[in-house]
């Protein structure tokens, strides 16, 4: 089994090293681990701040069965893992922290850090995207007791339960048929009377006993006193509400772009995705954006893998064509 070994962020690096790296990666995902992978093997001296999740969004998926190389499918964990490690094996400093802030309009561009700060010639960002939440009462009171948006870290919990999944996804519909590995009933609320989610797995569900459907309908609120009990849904077409009863509620209703700390210095579009061209240059100079942050159409593993490549070669062209 592969292991993390992630340096912890240096306490006593709160005042900013003296250290300029030449490249920072912001996100340890699989944009950001494939540019430390290139970037290392280009022997640029490159530091990874690898976020809450080492190994991105696969880290929480159970099964990815569309990255090649895996005929038969990878446990998403374990993918994250090979990919932290593939990224360490080319020498890239590893810090396990949280951004909190950059200023671009200096050079060296500075990173701050909950722990430190960093300062480096290029930086490429890849810092994701973040599910979405639904903003209805009682989602807030429940998170992490009931409401979830990780059917891999909490599915465990509802052994024999019924589950709501909110949303008709690829995500929604993928964690969904997870979850009837343990939970004896699957309800998918979807707004609409079709499924977003790719054909083979519309297939799946559909043929799944344990999967039910509740279409053109909007979750307005979720029900308890101490636990979960249900959720009120709205039927968009009729109007009508009505109560599912239910032991949990799994919210797979897409993701959102962390860019806030990024506006006012980084061209964003009007959803607040970073703007970034072919080459994967954002409008600063020397700043690459990769991975989800900087794409609302495709959001692939395989695609933030290209990014991360693309952006690290990008900076390698860069440093040689600005050496100081
Ligand atoms: P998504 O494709 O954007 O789907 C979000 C779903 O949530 C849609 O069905 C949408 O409804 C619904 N929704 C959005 N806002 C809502 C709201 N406020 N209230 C209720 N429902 C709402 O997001 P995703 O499933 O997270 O997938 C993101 C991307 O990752 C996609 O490109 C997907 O293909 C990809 N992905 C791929 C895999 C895989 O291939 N293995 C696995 C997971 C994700 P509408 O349909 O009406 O818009």
């Amino acid at each position: 089994m592969l292991d993390f070994k992630l340096a912890p962020s240096q306490p006593e690096a709160r005042l900013p090293e003296e250290e300029v790296y030449d490249l920072i990666i912001l996100g340890g995902g699989p944009a950001g681990l494939t540019a430390a992978i290139y970037a290392g093997r280009a022997r640029i001296h490159t530091l990874v701040i690898v976020g809450p999740l080492p190994g991105g969004q696969p880290a929480n998926t159970d099964m990815v069965e569309n990255f090649p190389g895996f005929p038969e499918g990878i446990d998403g964990p374990d993918l994250a893992r090979r990919f932290v490690a593939q990224a360490e094996r080319f020498g890239a400093r590893m810090v396990h922290d949280s951004v909190t802030g950059v200023d671009l309009s200096v050079r060296p561009f500075v990173v701050r850090t909950d722990m430190a700060t960093y300062r480096a010639r290029t930086l490429i960002i890849a810092m994701g995207a973040v599910p979405r939440r639904l903003g209805v009462p009682g989602e807030d009171r429940f998170f992490g007791r009931g409401v979830s948006t990780c059917a891999t870290c909490d599915g465990f919990f509802y052994r024999d339960k019924r589950v709501v999944v909110v949303g008709g996804g690829d995500s929604a519909i993928i964690e969904g048929l997870y979850l009837t590995r343990f939970a004896r009933e699957v309800i998918v609320v979807h707004r609409r009377d079709q499924l977003r989610a790719t054909q083979i797995h519309q297939e799946r569900a559909f043929a799944n006993p344990k999967m039910r459907f509740v279409w053109d309908s909007a979750v307005e609120e979720i029900l308890g006193e101490k636990t979960v009990t249900g959720v009120r849904v709205r039927n968009l077409k009729t109007g009508e509400t009505s109560v599912i009863e239910a032991d949990g509620v799994f919210i797979y209703i897409g993701m959102e772009p962390q860019t806030e700390m990024f506006r006012g210095q980084l061209e964003l579009d009007e959803r607040g995705y970073i703007v970034a061209d072919r080459r994967q240059r954002t409008s600063v100079p020397g700043v690459y954006a990769a991975g989800d942050i900087q794409d609302p159409l495709y959001r692939q593993l395989v695609v933030a893998a290209g990014t991360g490549a693309v952006a690290a070669m990008e900076v390698e062209r860069f440093l040689e064509m600005y050496p100081d």
